[in-house]
């Protein structure tokens, strides 16, 4: 596809077999770009391709555990050898796993499990992301943060709460060790989604309605909005743009008091 707002550019997304890796590839590819698809999910993952493809797109599947350096190597150099270069880099595989409560209940593998894929992982992209895109002669880093990692809760995920708030902090200084390569690095912070992830927490509808009396615009937002902001991250018209905690969040991090409890 051409005349894209990612023409030219070739973008590398993790845990793009499903949600919102999905539909920002899907996205990425109908904005011109090559798209790498990365997951553990191999069947899911080949079909996000099937459909890139359908739509004109260009991309591969490449299997790719997060938590696994050399999973990450490959997954890199395979960008590089199917499409020439790595310009956009979105670290966004993560999990929110059920048994991830307080700091009494939470197992000691939960909690070691989460970080692996939503921090670790996000580290590695990063470690193997970084020299390739040195070699593209710059390009963006998007990692996967979340609202959680701003705002507490009493309904509480303390290892993907503390996992996110790693991905704020690394990010910010990544920013700042790479600006003068021409690499852009910010972080991505959704707020609570239409999307299986936070769905299977909020099974019925009284509960959806008791989380979204937090949320200004008074709904949950959806994973295309979160491609949305992806793009704008992935494009050059971000080019001013490094260092962030972007909040793509219906105003959640900005409110104390919503409308409905006036
Ligand atoms: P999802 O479960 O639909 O997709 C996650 C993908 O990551 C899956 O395809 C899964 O196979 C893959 N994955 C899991 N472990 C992996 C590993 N070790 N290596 C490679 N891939 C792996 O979830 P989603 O809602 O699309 O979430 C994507 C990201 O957005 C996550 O980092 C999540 O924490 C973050 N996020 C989601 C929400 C939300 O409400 N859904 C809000 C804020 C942030």
């Amino acid at each position: 596809m051409s005349g894209g707002r990612l023409e030219g550019k070739v973008a590398l997304i993790t845990g793009a077999a499903s949600g919102i890796g999905r539909q920002t590839a899907l996205r990425f590819g109908r904005e011109a770009a090559c798209v790498v698809v990365a997951d553990i999910d191999d069947a899911a993952g080949r079909d996000t391709v099937a459909q890139l493809e359908g739509e004109g797109g260009r991309g591969i599947y490449v299997h790719a555990d997060v938590t696994l350096d050399a999973d990450c190597a490959a997954m890199v150099a395979a960008a590089e050898s199917a499409f020439g270069a790595l310009h956009v880099l979105f670290n966004n595989a993560g999990i929110s796993h059920i048994d991830d409560d307080d700091a009494i209940s939470t197992a000691e593998a939960v909690w070691d499990l989460t970080m692996a894929i939503n921090l670790k992982g996000v580290f590695l992209g990063c470690k193997h992301g970084i020299p390739a895109l040195r070699r593209a002669g710059g390009g963006s880093i998007i990692n996967m943060a979340s609202f959680v990692a701003i705002l507490g809760a009493a309904t509480p995920q303390l290892a993907y709460t503390a996992s996110k708030g790693g991905v704020l902090a690394m990010s910010r200084e990544l920013s700042t060790v790479h600006a003068r390569e021409g690499i852009r690095v910010n972080a991505l912070c959704p707020g609570p989604l239409h999307t299986e992830m936070l769905m299977k927490y909020l099974d019925t509808e009284a509960k959806q309605q008791r989380r979204l009396v937090h949320v200004p615009m008074g709904r949950f937002g959806e994973a295309d909005e979160i491609a949305s902001a992806a793009l704008y991250l992935a494009s050059d018209e971000s080019s001013y743009v490094t260092g962030t905690s972007f909040t793509v969040d219906g105003g959640i991090t900005a409110a104390y008091v919503t409308p409905e409890d006036r």
